[in-house]
């Protein structure tokens, strides 16, 4: 079976942006409505002659049941434990929230390596506010604009290089 790798975080953060970015598609639904249906979460990523199945957990769980960080691990259950890899999504633009706290504490919990890919950095002072997110313990940020592609690639080289 391909390689399995897992986006999480909460929402709004642009899971389904970057899905949709490195998948090459628009097969998610990428919307400003909180609890958007979305009807499309599991793809296939090429690159460099490798692929991987890349899996949007957005698309598993509503955003209204994923303000409660339980309820991603419980309901994304089986697509965690099948993963390889975690890309938990943060906002560099908002930063740190309560809930990033909890999501950081579950993804701890399940032992899994972890990139954290802190999005929505379009400038050179939300690339350093990003640098926040290292509290976490997690070794691996990778700072991205999902929306325009920058970052993207070096994040792709990096999956390939764990799974
Ligand atoms: P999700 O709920 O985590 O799946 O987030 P979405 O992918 O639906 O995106 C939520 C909002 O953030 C939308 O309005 C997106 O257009 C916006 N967004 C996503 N990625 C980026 C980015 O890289 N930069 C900026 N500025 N906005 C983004
Ligand atoms: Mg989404």
């Amino acid at each position: 079976p391909l390689p399995s790798v897992v986006i999480l975080g909460r929402p709004n953060v642009g899971k389904s942006t970057l899905f949709n970015k490195l998948v090459g598609r628009r097969q998610a639904i990428v919307g400003d409505e909180p609890g958007i249906t979305r009807d499309r979460h599991y793809g296939v990523v090429e690159w460099l002659g490798r692929s991987f199945e890349l899996v949007d957990t957005g698309g598993i769980v509503p955003d209204e049941e994923a303000i409660i960080p339980a309820n991603i691990f419980k309901q994304a259950s089986r697509a965690i434990e099948e993963a390889d890899l975690l890309l938990w999504v943060v906002d560099a633009r908002e930063g740190i929230t309560p809930l990033d706290e909890e999501i950081a504490r579950h993804i701890h919990t399940t032992g899994k390596p972890v990139f954290v890919v802190a999005n929505k950095v379009e400038s050179a002072q939300v690339r350093t506010a990003a640098g926040e997110f290292y509290r976490f313990g997690f070794d691996r940020l990778f700072p991205v604009s999902a929306e325009h592609g920058t970052g993207t690639a070096e994040l792709l080289d990096e999956i390939l290089a764990v799974t």
